[in-house]
């Protein structure tokens, strides 16, 4: 059955939004990295509180922790001081703002110097962005950091079938393109990168698929790419699962997609364990597979499969 997806769809099928507070940040968490030249440095992440993203894809579910006005101006400074002053020490910083750094509704440019000067002290800065959202506001942001800066992208899939979907309106040259903006300008970038996404049903097919856009993005000019397994549960989702449109992944889908996008040694690759237990089916051994997945996150190695009667 074809499912015709718009934004007003993927709106019709939200479970109700929380509350949430412009003058504090949704989350932060401490936690550590390895960079692109190998070392594991500490990291800062912060999830911003901010006006919802304008994109509505049908597998995201980030719009429950955001508002629905325009940020007001002052409030991400206040947000980042808030964070920063319950933090540890560290080298880099994560803004996640569950959408789009350069949205200017999102986070206001006037902001801009005082968000800066917050981020002073770190050596690394990175933001997520759309590919489609890229200008001279992004320079202009980044020259006014003394470090580094790098630029998180959802390219989610290649499938010719699947990305057009998404709802999230972009192309394989589009990714491309902002990619390579980005590094003329000196910023590096991520890839978001999706296994079984909505409207791809077949186990072997997600596991090739999601390789190709690891891939992809290597070859696009990416440092690292951040495979994510995804998710049901922000309604549409859960609807797509009845029609027979989704297909949750498997724990070993994600550790063979993991093993061999790190053999293919074309750059950082993580995966995304939140949640993980989601995708198991056995209480024996997802501690243990969790923890495989965390250790390889850290040392971008392939490590010894865990062993288990279930599979
Ligand atoms: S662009 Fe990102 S934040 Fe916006 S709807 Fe799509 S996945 Fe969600
Ligand atoms: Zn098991």
């Amino acid at each position: 059955m074809e499912f015709e997806i718009s934004n007003s769809v993927v709106k019709e099928y939200r479970p109700p939004k929380e509350k949430m507070n412009p003058w504090e940040p949704d989350f932060f968490l401490h936690e550590k990295e390895i960079q692109a030249d190998g070392r594991i440095k500490p990291v800062n992440t912060i999830f911003l509180t901010n006006r919802e993203c304008p994109f509505k894809c049908v597998m995201c579910d980030l719009w429950r922790h955001t508002l629905d006005e325009p940020t007001p101006k002052g409030a991400i400074p206040h947000q980042i001081k808030y964070a920063l002053d319950r933090l540890p020490k560290a080298d880099v910083i994560k803004l996640y703002n569950s959408g789009n750094f350069f949205d200017g509704k999102a986070i206001p440019r006037q902001d801009y110097d005082r968000i800066a000067g917050l981020l002073s002290s770190f050596e690394h800065v990175i933001v997520e962005n759309h590919p489609k959202l890229i200008g001279r506001f992004i320079t202009d942001f980044k020259d006014r950091l003394p470090g580094s800066f790098e630029i998180a992208m959802g390219l989610e899939s290649i499938h010719p079938n699947v990305l057009p979907k998404l709802n999230k309106q972009i192309t394989k040259k589009d990714f491309i393109d902002a990619v390579s903006f980005l590094s003329q300008a000196d910023i590096s970038t991520r890839a978001f990168i999706l296994l079984n996404p909505p409207f791809l049903t077949d186990e072997n097919e997600n596991i090739e698929w999601c390789l190709k856009s690891v891939e992809f993005a290597f070859d696009a000019g990416v440092s690292a790419c951040s495979v994510i397994p995804t998710r049901d549960g922000n309604g549409i989702m859960d609807h797509l699962r009845k029609l027979g449109e989704y297909l949750p992944p498997k724990l070993t889908a994600l550790e063979t997609v993991f093993d061999e996008a790190l053999k293919l040694q074309k750059g950082r690759v993580f995966c995304d364990v939140w949640d993980l237990e989601k995708f198991s089916s056995c209480n024996d051994c997802i501690g243990a597979r969790k923890s495989r997945i965390e250790k390889m996150n850290y040392t971008q190695t392939v490590l010894p499969t865990v062993e288990c009667k279930c599979y």
